[in-house]
């Protein structure tokens, strides 16, 4: 018996001859969390789709729990896949109690068990008290976790969550997906995660998968997909990057601001990606680079440094500690920790 819970293999999916979904490759092991992050277009809601039996593909197969339930020639139903769904728009029923709403799905259980499991779940996301109310009543996060506790309740053998904290303000938002986040690893659940929102990816996925224009980037755990990105693309999508050139050998880079530890064989030409908190800035009067503008942004300071060659770096230095003062030469601009180096 597997542990991989979701297994996609080469899923491509056209629309008009056009790949909305261009062979893809998941998995997802039972309890964990995949994010899919990527722009908006990329093909995140249409691989949900297919995973929920809503689309047929025209490659690929789609296998949950060790069967295969979608190929090009057969689709097992969406009822029939024991998969839930979440999307952006909790679409609750409005003149139904929370209750009612939650015990939708349980029709085939005996009416003691159905009312066990409805307690159970609205526990589980701490709605008990709120059973009789209706929709309206509730603010928008409560309605989120009851959208949560529905698809839930029917123990899903996948959840799938489309944007759900999207539709929400932006301190809410941070509250209620630790709260999601919570409930989920407490229940168990298997997840897959879309967002267009890197923070939000790697605060809630064990493993992130980067999609753009339906083929995924880059897939690995959050520390591994920010600090060694495969592609650029991958690179910006997931946070501040700049890049300088660098030639390596003998496992060392050289560039312009100096010389790192490169993990590279042979020698050649490169690229080496700096995030604003690898650099470190200190005033010099020869240093190499040279601060051009600096922009308050609450917790950092962020400051662009031009380079000899022209290249422009980003440095970021907390607000409440001394800081180096703009147009300012600069020397020692040390990564703090290796950069990624890519050939
Ligand atoms: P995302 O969720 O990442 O924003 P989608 O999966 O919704 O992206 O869409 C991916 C691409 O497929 C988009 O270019 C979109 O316009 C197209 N697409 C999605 N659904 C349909 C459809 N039913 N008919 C035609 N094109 C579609
Ligand atoms: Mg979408």
């Amino acid at each position: 018996m597997t542990d991989l819970a979701v297994q996609c293999t080469g899923l491509t999916k056209r629309y008009d001859g056009v790949k909305a979904v261009d062979g893809v490759d998941l998995t997802v092991r039972s309890g964990e969390t995949l994010s899919i992050v990527g722009p908006s277009g990329s093909g995140k809601t249409t691989i949900l789709r297919i995973i929920a039996g809503f689309e047929t593909i025209d490659e690929g197969t789609v296998i949950l729990q060790g069967v295969p339930v979608s190929t090009p020639q057969t689709s097992i139903p969406p009822e029939r896949r024991r998969v839930g769904f979440v999307f952006q728009e909790h679409a609750l029923f409005p003149h139904k109690t929370v209750a009612e709403n939650v015990s939708f799905g349980l029709h085939k259980m005996p009416a003691n068990d159905r009312r066990k499991r409805q307690e159970d779940v609205l526990d589980l996301v701490q709605l008990s008290h709120y059973a009789q109310r209706y929709p309206h009543e509730l603010s928008g996060g409560e309605r989120q976790r009851v959208a949560l506790a529905r698809s839930l309740a029917p123990k899903p053998s996948v959840l799938l969550l489309d944007e759900p904290f999207s539709g929400l303000d932006a301190n809410l938002r941070l509250r209620i997906r630790e709260e999601v986040k919570t409930i989920l690893a407490a229940s168990g659940a298997t997840v897959i995660f879309v967002t267009h929102d890197q923070e939000g990816a790697l605060f809630m996925g064990d493993t992130i998968a980067i999609i753009d224009k339906g083929k995924i980037e880059q897939t690995g755990a959050p520390q591994q997909v920010f600090h060694a990105p495969v592609t650029k693309f991958a690179a910006r999508f997931l946070g501040t990057a700049d890049f300088l050139r660098g030639t390596y050998h003998d496992g060392k880079v050289e560039t312009e601001i100096g010389v790192f530890p490169a993990s590279m064989e042979g020698s050649g030409e490169c690229e080496v990606m700096t995030r604003p908190d690898d650099i470190y800035l200190a005033p010099s009067d020869d240093g190499p680079g040279a601060i051009v503008s600096r922009t308050f942004q609450g917790i950092h300071n962020l400051y662009r440094v031009e380079l000899p060659s022209g290249a422009m770096l980003r440095a970021s230095r907390p607000t409440t500690n001394p800081t180096p003062q703009a147009t300012e030469w600069t020397s020692a601009l040390l990564p703090t920790t290796p950069p990624a180096a890519s050939p």
